[in-house]
């Protein structure tokens, strides 16, 4: 998922899109996240996923702010709140996936703050996201074809939804595609 900024026009993008219920959560959870003690739950350093450290940074170069919320409503959630780059992640979620896939998601979502999808929104942008998020696995040696193949059965239970992620056996077939792609097509990072 992504989530337009909270700007007017975004809103306004957002709303046509179906998102509203998506931006209306990350007001909450940014409004949640206010008080002190929610340095608790929040992050601005590398997170680790799998045994593997990654440091998010905006295509501006920014360090992306981890939140972790339960009762998100998705396992993840990217956007920009107070000029702030974040990523919400809900942990319960996370929990029952198979650590590559925590990887996974992760880093698509920090893909919409590398390729700067906040800034407009386009159905195109989950294929985006989760293409480059394969392709730093692959490139940093720590996603496999394996690993991308036994994504499928996880992902083959997800309908897709408005916000343009395809029905999860689609989505499946779409990541080996990506992790098949030729070394420089690679996206940037
Ligand atoms: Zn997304």
């Amino acid at each position: 998922m992504v989530i337009a900024g909270l700007a007017r026009l975004r809103l306004a993008t957002a709303l046509a899109a179906g998102m509203v219920p998506a931006v209306m959560a990350l007001a909450a959870v940014m409004a949640l996240a206010q008080p002190a003690r929610a340095d608790e739950d929040t992050s601005a350093g590398p997170e680790t996923f799998a045994g593997v450290s990654v440091e998010c940074r905006d295509i501006r170069g920014r360090p992306v702010r981890t939140y972790r919320i339960i009762n998100l409503g998705d396992v993840g959630r990217a956007g920009v709140v107070n000029r702030v780059p974040i990523i919400a992640l809900d942990p319960n979620i996370m929990a029952l996936l198979p650590d590559k896939m925590q990887l996974f998601f992760y880093l698509h979502e920090c893909a919409h703050h590398v390729l700067g999808h906040w800034m407009a929104f386009a159905p195109e942008h989950e294929n985006d996201a989760d293409c480059w998020a394969i392709r730093y696995g692959r490139d940093h040696g720590v996603i496999s074809r394996q690993d991308v193949e036994a994504f499928g059965p996880v992902l083959s239970v997800s309908q897709g939804s408005a916000a343009g992620h395809l029905p999860g056996p689609e989505r499946a077939e779409r990541l080996l595609k990506c992790y098949d792609d030729k070394p420089h097509e690679v996206a940037q990072h």
